[in-house]
């Protein structure tokens, strides 16, 4: 009988290893996909807590993601939610519906805590489609591609900038946008429906953008600062 051992090798130094409690990270995130660490260059793996509840009038939505990585599911809480229970892992097809998967989403008691983990493509291209489909005959509406090739390893400051969202976060944000401005996009050739807007509130994107912008203006007024007070030893 043979066997075979794996190791997860030691931290090559680059990257500080970082580690959070995804319970305590929601209590400070509103975004319902949120990245657990700021890492995204080649090779890193990036980890986003999704978050949901219902609420009384509560609709998600749904739309078509469309990832050429990889997307690792592990359920970490789950109550009122469809099929997946607590400490399920799954990986799921690189096309996926997106929506809350709850029986009710207008019970405050359905709520879902689940972290997704991609790791960044090496040397490769990296595309993700975001299209949203018919209410009424699942038919295609809208589709919005996105070129989310990672930033060569050590580069990501170099070519995203400091505190820069997540792309995904960003651009799925961007699709929704413009999906909502366009009502004939969203009036559906197939069938006639006039699909209602998609309801952006209901997943709190922004939040994560918006967070985001505030800590970059942040830290180069920092920067600034330090650059100030330097300038002022030397004089
Ligand atoms: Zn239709």
């Amino acid at each position: 009988m043979s066997t075979t051992t794996r190791q997860i090798p030691p931290p090559s130094g680059d990257r500080e290893p970082l580690k959070t409690n995804i319970f305590a990270f929601v209590q400070n995130s509103q975004s319902a996909l949120a990245p657990l660490f700021p890492y995204v260059d080649e090779g890193a793996i990036v980890p986003c807590a999704a978050t949901f509840r219902g609420a009384p009038g509560r609709r998600f939505g749904r739309f078509q993601h469309f990832n050429t990585v990889d997307e690792v599911l592990l359920v970490f809480g789950a109550e009122g939610a469809l099929r997946q229970a607590s400490g399920l892992v799954r990986v799921g097809p690189k096309l996926h519906m997106v929506t809350a998967p709850f029986e009710d989403p207008e019970r405050e008691e359905s709520v879902r805590v689940v972290a997704i983990t991609q790791r960044q493509l090496i040397g490769k291209p990296h595309r993700e489609e975001y299209r949203f489909v018919c209410d009424k005959c699942d038919r295609r509406l809208f589709v919005y591609e996105v070129d989310a090739t990672p930033p060569q390893r050590g580069k990501q400051r170099e070519t995203l900038g400091d505190y820069a969202p997540f792309i995904t976060i960003a651009e799925t944000y961007e699709a929704a946008r413009r999906f909502n401005a366009d009502p004939e996009a969203r009036h559906c050739k197939h069938c006639g429906h006039d699909n209602p807007p998609f309801p952006i509130e209901s997943w709190a994107w922004n939040t994560h953008i918006d967070q985001s912008a505030i800590a970059k203006i942040g830290h180069d007024s920092l920067t600034a600062a330090t650059a100030a007070a330097a300038r002022g030893r030397e004089a």
